[in-house]
């Protein structure tokens, strides 16, 4: 609104100059009744023939041109340019009438004004009214020709709650944790009175994470959907354009249309295209996407708290995104949209097999379980190609052949973004996780575990284990970290129990484990041997010199030393781990089975598998304790205390 106005001020500006200019041009050329024919050589004829009543002279400011006023015999008035006024006075003073009777004026600046400023005033106000003119059709016209015109109108997609294109909670199937989380702001939308009634702060942003496919642009269209407000959404992509302004542009006229329709959702599909960390292009930074990404900020934090604009946005890489756009009251919400369990792909293939006519022999729940690792996306792809499989060979009814088939090429096709994953290798994420969470479970200063999974993750590993730590700790202990070495290497030690062969899929708990025992080692003083001296480098790694040559600044003596020491931290951990895992091994089972059939357990469900053993599991607690207790002879104390578990 201000800037309309503002807009509006400079054109009333440019127009009121326009018309001083023409008003003194036009007076200027009234009065001085300038001809082009008459120049210095017919004034010196004049002035031979004595026809030359008065003469005045106006001489510019800096320059030795002029102007200058003659009043001939008849009265008439003539006036003419010339490059040097000093030429005429010279002229004049070789003459006995006009010698010292002619008048040299000031110098005048109004003839400067029209000389020089003149063309370009009337260049730019050419420019402006063309623009004008320009910009009016263009806002007017809806036809394709004012595409062109359009570079910095936002191209957003709008749906509005009664389109055919709207989605609802409905259209999205599993996603149960995630759909919950957004119910509040599907309130918040359809409602907005009832929370601002009582002074509550809405988040401005949510960001959805979470691997492509997994279904966050629909959520965020059935958050719409739902609440019943109008959709706008635009790519990331679209906003970075070859022409430098574009995008910021886009930015403000996709927040101004969508202020005009509030209450509504603002969602910005890909948004690490535009909010990648500033400054880390490389070749020097992206001016453009710079621009837009500030632009973003501004709006955000430019509209009130309860506007009612929600802006959700999408990506896969959260790590990747500026610090800047995740502070509070910007996108300060973040909801992981993960790939789907077991029972999320049945009911997703359940949603998409909606419209499909589907043979008795199908089984869903089959399909579903020899998915894993498929998307939302991937699922509802294979129902389409093997609809089309179907409708190729003339039938009316999707079989399970048509599905196997199609199955081989979205696999195949899906070989290439992550890879399925076989019955083997479920198989030995699961023992590999169960490993982990059991160590998690069972040692005092880890865990405990909040989810254990073998979906496999965007990031390329075949399952996570993930412990929900319950104390802010000030220190890390020794003993927690050997414990962290411990619960690393239970993965490898897990697969290598059940398994005769053991699997590449430890590297990265290996480098964490060797890395922490490393620390102990060099940086904390935690090995009698080598002594509490600091032997870490911690120097940035710079190219070219840590390549050369190492920097290392000890000698070979303690190289052995520490290498020694490391090595027999890992060996003991493994020893520990192994002695644990074999004591449990019931329930290491139990947890695989479990693992394989349900692919992600919570707490709830994985700590289940150790209460038919209530009584045993304090004793068992004591044993994990007690295998610890050599290591911690060193006399770190373990603050660990079992019975928060
Ligand atoms: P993303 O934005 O995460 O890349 P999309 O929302 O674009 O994923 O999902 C692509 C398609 O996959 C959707 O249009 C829908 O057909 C299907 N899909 C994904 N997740 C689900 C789900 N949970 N329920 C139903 N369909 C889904
Ligand atoms: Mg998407
Ligand atoms: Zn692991």
């Amino acid at each position: 609104m201000k800037k309309q106005m503002k807009t509006a001020g400079i054109g009333f500006y440019i127009l009121i100059l326009a018309i001083i200019f023409f008003a003194v041009y036009v007076s200027g050329a009234l009065d001085n009744n300038s001809t082009s024919s008459y120049n210095i050589n017919t004034f010196k004829s004049d002035l031979d023939s004595g026809r030359i009543e008065s003469v005045e002279i106006l001489p510019n400011q800096e320059t030795p041109t002029g102007e200058v006023s003659v009043v001939l015999s008849g009265g008439t008035k003539i006036s003419f340019y010339v490059s040097d006024v000093k030429e005429i006075e010279n002229i004049l003073n070789e003459d006995i009438e006009f010698a010292n009777r002619y008048k040299v004026h000031d110098i005048q600046k109004t003839s400067w004004i029209i000389t020089t400023l003149l063309p370009y005033g009337l260049g730019i106000i050419v420019i402006f009214f063309l623009f004008s003119f320009l910009s009016a059709q263009s806002a007017g016209a809806n036809g394709s020709n004012a595409k062109m015109m359009n570079f910095g109108k936002s191209r957003a997609q709008r749906i509005d709650p009664n389109d055919q294109h709207a989605k609802t909670f409905r259209d999205v199937a599993g996603l149960k944790e995630e759909k919950e989380e957004l119910e509040e702001i599907v309130d918040f939308l359809a409602n907005p009175g009832k929370y601002t009634g009582v002074g509550a702060r809405i988040p401005k942003g949510i960001i959805l994470v979470g691997p492509p496919g997994t279904g966050k642009t629909l959520l965020a269209k059935a958050v719409a959907g739902e609440a019943g407000v109008p959709f706008f959404s635009l790519s990331g992509s679209d906003f970075v354009e070859m022409f430098v302004g574009v995008g910021a542009s886009r930015v403000r006229d996709l927040f101004a249309e969508a202020k005009r329709s509030a209450p509504c959702i603002v969602f910005i599909d890909e948004i690490d295209a535009v909010a990648r960390k500033r400054g880390s292009g490389l070749g020097g930074g992206h001016d453009e996407r710079e621009q837009t990404l500030n632009q973003m900020l501004v709006e955000m934090d430019g509209f009130g708290i309860n506007e009612g604009i929600i802006v959700m946005a999408a990506t896969n890489r959260v790590d990747i995104l500026d610090p800047a756009i995740l502070r509070p009251g910007r996108f300060d919400r973040r909801v992981t949209v993960g790939r789907p369990d077991v029972k999320g792909r049945e009911e997703i293939l359940d949603v998409h097999a909606k419209g499909k006519p589907l043979g008795d022999d199908v089984d869903l729940k089959a399909i579903a379980q020899t998915t894993v690792g498929f998307t939302g996306a991937d699922l509802e792809n294979l129902l389409n190609e093997a609809a089309i499989v179907c409708a190729r060979n003339g039938r009316k009814f999707i079989e399970q052949e048509d599905i196997s088939k199609s199955f081989i090429k979205v696999g195949i096709g899906k070989e290439k973004k992550s890879k399925i994953i076989s019955e083997k290798d479920k198989k030995i994420t699961a023992y590999h996780e169960a490993g982990h969470a059991i160590l998690f479970h069972l040692l005092p200063d880890v865990g405990p575990v909040h989810m254990v999974s073998i979906i496999p993750t965007g990031s390329g590993a075949a399952g996570y284990t993930m412990p929900l730590p319950e104390r802010d700790e000030m220190f890390m202990t020794k003993g927690k970290m050997l414990q962290d070495i411990i619960v690393s290497l239970g993965g490898r030690i897990a697969e290598s129990i059940i398994f005769d062969d053991i699997t590449t899929g430890a590297s990265q708990d290996i480098k964490q484990a060797t890395n922490t025992a490393k620390a102990m080692v060099t940086k904390y003083g935690f090995s009698e041997n080598v002594g509490m001296i600091n032997y870490a480098d911690e120097d940035e790694v710079f190219i070219g010199r840590d390549f050369g040559h190492t920097s290392r600044g000890y000698s070979e003596d303690v190289a052995k030393k520490i290498d020694h020491e490391v090595k027999s931290i890992m060996d003991e951990c493994y020893v520990k781990a192994k002695n644990i895992l074999e004591e449990h091994m019931e329930i290491l089972h139990k947890c695989a089975k479990l693992l394989l059939e349900k692919e992600r357990i919570d707490r709830f469900e994985f700590e289940s598998l150790f209460v038919p053993h209530v009584i045993e599991d304090k004793a068992e607690k004591e044993a994990g304790k007690e295998a610890l207790e050599s290591h911690q002879e060193e006399g770190v104390e373990n603050s660990g205390d079992s019975d928060n578990k």
